[in-house]
């Protein structure tokens, strides 16, 4: 893996029959940080990573590391180290964990025949278990998984496939608490090696991991910083608590 690379968005625009979701966005992430893109219902957040990932047509430039994205396919993206999850994790419900896995790593290369032939696991599939925490379940198919563990096995199936920048579509929603602690530390783990940006409306699970954050209001930038930085904003103040 070539490590984290950063995402660089200028003058992002994304128009449904005339209605602007997104209007003139500025947005840059570094290399390995952990952004967290907040704002309220209908802000626009999920059409920016719509855009990014090419699955809505967008104005502007979307660059990451350093190359061009709009006007690329959602596969050519994807194959560029960019990896997304949505709020429902879409895992292979009645292969193991480690089957899911291992047909990550293979996507594209034939995976199932792969899979039949194999012996040994491969590296990037032991170290992504490791990393989300699921050794011990191995071998239990993912439907049997509860809801936070799924997120994590779907978070494990971008680490194997080489993503470098990951998108996660509020991966704690409905999650318990003891859920969402071990999720943020998953991610800070993760942020070492690659870049990861979030959606997300829970504020003290924002509060407790974002190393930095990026507020939405309306299909425009309202605020950036730290957390404390963006908490001080009035302007994120008054779209949040109307005053
Ligand atoms: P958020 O993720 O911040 O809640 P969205 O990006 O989902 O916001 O939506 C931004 C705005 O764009 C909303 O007003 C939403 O209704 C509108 N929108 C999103 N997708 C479409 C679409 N496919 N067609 C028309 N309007 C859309």
């Amino acid at each position: 893996m070539s490590g984290p690379a950063g995402l660089e968005i200028r003058r992002l625009r994304v128009a449904f029959d005339g209605f602007t979701a997104v209007d003139g966005v500025d947005l840059e992430v570094r290399p390995g940080d952990l952004r967290f893109l907040i704002g309220p219902n209908g802000a626009g957040k999920t059409t920016l990573v719509d855009a990014v990932t090419g699955l809505v047509k967008a104005h502007g430039s979307v660059r990451f590391d350093g190359t061009e994205l709009l006007g690329r396919s959602v596969h050519r993206i994807s194959r560029s180290g960019i990896g997304r999850t949505f709020q429902t994790a879409t895992v292979f419900e009645e292969l193991t964990v480690l089957q899911n896995l291992d047909i990550a790593a293979g996507a594209g290369r034939g995976a199932w025949t792969m899979l039949r032939r194999r012996r040994s696991t491969p590296e990037p599939v032991v170290r992504a278990l490791e990393t989300i925490g699921l050794g011990d379940l191995a071998d239990s198919p993912a439907g049997t998984l509860a809801h936070g563990r799924k997120q994590w096995l779907e978070i494990g199936m971008l680490l194997v496939q080489d993503v470098r920048l990951l998108l996660l579509d509020e991966p704690v929603a409905g999650m318990s608490h003891d859920e969402r602690l071990a999720t943020g530390e998953l991610l800070e783990r993760i942020s070492t090696e690659r870049t990861v940006v979030v959606i997300e409306h829970d504020m003290d699970f924002m509060r407790s991991f974002a190393r930095s954050v990026s507020v939405l209001h309306a299909g425009r930038m309202l605020s950036e910083g730290t957390v404390a930085e963006v908490q001080a904003d009035p302007k994120v103040q008054e779209v949040y608590l109307g005053h």
